[in-house]
């Protein structure tokens, strides 16, 4: 059943370019793996994830996702958990409380065990309790992914969640995915920089104009 396996992936966007954004793409990532989506800007990583998370279509190829295929429209499976940047929060409510908004709002209790401990993963320390308009963006932005973790989705999918944070915050940012996934949970997560996956993946895969380049443990590749 593991984790996930993509065949054949292929997107163009319709338009000005009418290139290939991503071309005959194949991975499988298995549960429990930390696997870093690597290449250069432009390179199709957002195009990969955002097909991942449901949310365009493939022109062609397929996605399978703990046996299920992923097709848009269709739920997003309560086993994924996604970061995209810019996710709203109310800027006069505390960092805890916007996510409790955000958790009721997918139907389950504040006070969940799930909820706790990935507040805990997360480890947003006193400014929690802040209202969210004193944050900084790199505040903002680990608020955006403790959101994403909150039920402790067995799939995590993170789009270069440490854009714009500084090196203390990219440290952290380290620290709190090798949290996640120690308990055997499976992230994805994009970066255009090694030094930010290298330390904390265990698996890469690097792709270069739409295509793959190489995949494999991350000692094998670096
Ligand atoms: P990355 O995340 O690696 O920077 P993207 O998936 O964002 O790569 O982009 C891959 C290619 O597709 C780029 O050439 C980009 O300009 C193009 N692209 C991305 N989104 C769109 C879109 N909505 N419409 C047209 N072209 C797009
Ligand atoms: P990233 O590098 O994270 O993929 P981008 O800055 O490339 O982000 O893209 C930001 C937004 O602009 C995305 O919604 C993407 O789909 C869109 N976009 C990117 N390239 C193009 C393009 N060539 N034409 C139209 N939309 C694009």
């Amino acid at each position: 059943r593991g984790g996930l396996r993509i065949t054949g992936l292929s997107k163009r966007y319709k338009g000005a370019t009418d290139r290939y954004a991503v071309r005959e793409l194949g991975f499988t990532v298995e549960q429990g793996q930390v696997l870093g989506l690597l290449g250069p800007n432009g390179a199709g990583k957002t195009t990969t994830l955002r097909m991942l998370m449901g949310l365009i279509r493939p022109d062609e190829g397929e996605i399978r996702i703990f046996g299920h295929a992923v097709r848009p429209g269709a739920p997003v499976l309560s086993r994924v958990g996604a970061f995209v940047e810019g996710a709203g929060f109310l800027p006069h409510l505390s960092g805890r409380a916007n996510l409790e908004l955000y958790w009721r709002s997918t139907g389950r209790p504040v006070g969940d065990a799930h909820l706790e401990e990935a507040l805990a993963i997360a480890d947003l320390g006193e400014a929690l309790d802040r209202a969210v308009r004193t944050y900084s963006q790199g505040m903002r932005q680990r608020l955006a992914i403790a959101q994403a973790m909150l039920g402790l989705p067995d799939l995590l999918i993170l789009d270069e969640p440490t854009n714009g944070l500084d090196p203390p915050q990219i440290r952290e940012m380290r620290e709190v995915l090798i949290r996640y996934a120690a308990a055997g949970r499976t992230v994805i997560v994009s970066s255009h920089l090694l030094s930010e996956v290298e330390q904390s993946c265990t698996h890469l895969v690097v792709m270069d104009r739409g295509r793959l380049v190489s995949a494999g443990e991350v000692g094998a590749i670096v």
